[in-house]
């Protein structure tokens, strides 16, 4: 059955085609046919012409000189093979031919009532023999002086031949418009199984994919063209989809992992607590709260990335903006994790200016959290005696703060991704492979960029830029915003 595309084709295009087709071949087979018999016209007329000096006033003003003239005329006439010529008395008689047999009486010669008729004395017309035979006859009226019609010259020509000529080149013209027409259906049914036999299998792919095959044998690129794109963009989607979907699987087993450890822990010191019971000594008791303390903080620690990430990708993360201080809260994130870096023998360091940051419009929760989560990062992937120095500096219309470490650095393939969700270019440390999506997401909601420049074994630095608050810009904005709800 014919496809959509097909059945569009056929109405859109191949209809038209054969319309104009239909046309032309009309067309042309009308001017062909009016050619050849204007042609046999022309040459009937040419012939009056010329009995003009054949039959002057003094050869032909009476009857018997009329005879004389026609007779001599009709001998000598040297396209006798073309054309009948007759020679018609004053009572419409044949009385003379060049083929020497006198028509039959019967016939009749609408061409001499036409000529005797119109006021010029000549006519063509063209009909039929009482044999069948086409013809196309041309009379001339001759009249004495006085007026009186005393003869008339007739040609005669058969249009048989002519009319054999002119319906072989109809049928020439017919069949190459056939022979077009079959053409572009040949073509056109080629180009459309180009085009449907590539859509057919998009399709069969796309529904995999959708089902989740992401292992879908990909699409074969038969043409470089526009199909040829769509079917790379369903191979790329396909692999991205996979990547991704390995990637989330990936990151729920890590978060999975992530949330057990803690747990383990918390369960393993909480049973020993409460075995040993009263007996337990201070110093045990002590350390099994602390390591429960700690590791409950990280569970929360967790459990409040995942629920930042799910907030940020149902677009429900919403900033508390406030005039703020961004040497105050990198400064206070420094502090947080300081005790950490001491702990993992790693040198933090920050050297908070002493002249005053203007302030940023901001959300000062979310922004030292971005703060701590990119520090975290230095300190995860960096080794004991490494140093991660934190700088922040005053470009007029923008604050920047860089954190960079002297770490393991990470990898140019892997550096354009490391902001993409779930993605992880270190599987040997541990993380959910979402804090810089989230660090990134927030401070662009802040109207900032977040960059990362890194090399392996050199180290990383990462670049935050927030633009610095301008009240006149937030005036302007504000005024035209009421402008507009006004
Ligand atoms: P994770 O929870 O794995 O740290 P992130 O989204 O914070 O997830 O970081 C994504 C990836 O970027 C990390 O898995 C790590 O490979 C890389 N990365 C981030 N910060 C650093 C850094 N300072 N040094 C080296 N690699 C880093």
């Amino acid at each position: 059955m014919a496809s959509g595309i097909t059945k569009r084709w056929i109405f859109n295009i191949l209809s038209v085609i054969i319309f104009i087709i239909i046309c032309v071949v009309l067309c042309l087979s009308y001017m062909i046919g009016t050619y050849y018999y204007n042609s046999v016209q022309q040459s009937i007329s040419a012939r009056f012409t010329e009995l003009n000096n054949v039959f002057t006033d003094e050869s032909a003003d009476t009857t018997t000189d009329f005879l004389s003239t026609a007779q001599k005329y009709i001998e000598d006439f040297p396209e006798k093979e073309q054309m009948e010529l007759q020679s018609v008395n004053s009572i419409g008689r044949v009385t003379l031919t060049s083929t020497g047999f006198l028509p039959d009486k019967r016939e009749k010669m609408p061409d001499l009532d036409e000529a005797l008729k119109s006021g010029t004395g000549e006519a063509i017309t063209t009909g039929q023999l009482s044999t069948g035979e086409d013809i196309m006859a041309g009379t001339r009226i001759f009249t004495s002086q006085d007026g009186t019609v005393i003869g008339a010259i007739r040609f005669v020509t058969s249009m048989s031949d002519i009319n054999i000529t002119i319906t072989l080149l109809i049928l020439l013209i017919s069949l190459v418009g056939i022979a077009i027409i079959v053409a572009v259906v040949i073509s056109g049914r080629f180009f459309i199984r180009s085009i449907v036999g590539p859509i057919k299998d998009m399709s069969k792919t796309a529904q995999r994919i959708a089902q989740g095959d992401f292992d879908a044998p990909s699409l074969n690129k038969k043409y470089d063209d526009e199909i040829g794109d769509l079917c790379d963009s369903i191979n790329y989607m396909a692999h991205e989809l996979k990547q991704t979907e390995q990637l989330k699987n990936d990151f729920i087993s890590r978060v999975s992992h992530e949330l057990r450890t803690p747990l383990t822990a918390i369960k393993g010191w909480s049973e020993t607590m409460l075995l040993t019971g009263d007996d337990i000594d201070r110093g045990t008791f002590k350390k099994g709260m602390n390591i429960i303390l700690k590791e409950s903080g990280r569970l929360t620690s967790i459990v409040e990335e995942l629920l930042d990430f799910s907030r940020l990708q149902s677009g429900r993360l919403k900033l508390i903006t406030e005039k703020t201080d961004l040497v105050a809260e990198l400064d206070e994130a420094v502090y947080i994790l300081k005790e950490r870096s001491i702990q993992e023998k790693k040198h933090l360091m920050f050297d908070t200016p002493i002249e005053p940051f203007p302030p940023v419009m901001g959300d000062k929760n979310r922004l030292r959290q971005v703060f701590m989560n990119i520090i975290d990062n230095a300190l995860k992937y960096t080794p004991e005696g490494g140093d991660v120095t934190v700088q922040i500096l005053n470009e007029v219309s923008n604050i920047t703060v860089l954190i960079s470490d002297t770490g393991c650095g990470i990898a140019p393939e892997d550096l354009p991704k490391v902001k993409e969700k779930f993605y992880k270019a270190n599987q040997n440390v541990g993380g959910s492979g979402i804090g810089l999506a989230v660090a990134d997401e927030i401070v662009q909601m802040h109207g900032g960029t977040l960059d990362i420049e890194s090399g392996i074994g050199v180290g990383t630095t990462v670049k935050i830029q927030i633009p610095v608050y301008n009240e006149a810009e937030v005036v302007t904005m504000e005024e035209s915003i009421n402008k507009g709800e006004n």
